[in-house]
């Protein structure tokens, strides 16, 4: 019933010129895998070519973050206005921004009302450190950025999230599968204490932290993870590929 999703996070990596050549090296591959929502999240500055570069092909396109306004004097940042002529999914709340700029529960509510606000579809990201994750605290943390992420929003069918403990990110420490699948179906459970049983079933939570083409089959074959949020080995064509493609197997077998 959920469309599987995989999703590319560049992060602060990639030119202009390199972005092109890594989206012509995908974009064939991509092309001939059906059954997955195949999306890029390069950066703001290469946003416009990739578009011009993925038209008339099956591949989305991301933003990595957003501004909450919706324009005026903010020197320096994107407004949801501007993405949502340009493509249909914004990443908001990354570990990434919450550690290195100060993001807390509010600006990620605020983001996630202005993404939604625009017709943008947020890729939520929640997920705790390794410091909660070993005194146990993990459901108690995810129930509480869940409640501070989605506070006053009624309407949360375009919202897709994704489960990133932060020890895993970028660590090559990937969580098992067991685990990743547990507190996924933690997060459903709660989406549907918050909203109700038909929207639970309906959302996407995707799981995120050093997935690469060795190990995403474990991931994708857990029921509760429609897929996956993908930094490092979404830089690489032939690992973004091989994950689109188990991804498409395994979910058109279950
Ligand atoms: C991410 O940045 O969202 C991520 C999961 O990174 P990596 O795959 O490199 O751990």
């Amino acid at each position: 019933m959920r469309i599987p999703m995989i999703a590319g996070n560049w992060k602060m990596n990639t030119t202009v010129s390199e972005a092109v050549e890594l989206v012509n090296e995908m974009r064939p591959g991509l092309d001939e895998i059906a059954n997955v929502d195949k999306v890029i999240c390069p950066p703001f500055i290469s946003l416009i070519t990739v578009r011009e570069l993925i038209k008339g092909s099956s591949i989305k396109l991301g933003a990595q973050n957003l501004y909450f306004e919706a324009k005026g004097a903010y020197t320096g940042e994107i407004s949801p206005l501007m993405l949502a002529d340009l493509c249909e999914f914004v990443i908001i709340g990354h570990s990434e921004r919450r550690q290195y700029f100060n993001e807390t529960g509010e600006i990620v509510n605020k983001k996630v009302k202005a993404a939604l606000r625009a017709k943008l579809k947020p890729i939520l990201c929640i997920g705790e450190s390794p410091e909660e994750n070993e005194a146990g605290r993990t459901e108690a943390v995810i129930a509480g950025q869940l409640r501070s992420s989605l506070a006053g929003i009624d309407f949360a069918a375009d919202l897709i999230i994704a489960y990133e403990p932060i020890w895993a990110i970028g660590t090559g420490k990937a969580a098992t599968g067991r685990q990743a699948n547990k507190t996924t179906g933690f997060i459903r459970q709660n989406i549907a204490q918050l909203y109700n049983e038909d929207l639970a079933q309906k959302m996407r939570i995707l799981y995120g932290g050093s997935v690469t083409a060795d190990n995403a089959a474990e991931f994708i074959n857990q029921p509760e993870i429609d897929g996956a949020l993908v930094g490092g080995a979404s830089l690489k064509a032939p690992q973004f590929l091989s994950i689109v493609k188990q991804t498409s197997e395994i979910k058109g077998r279950l």
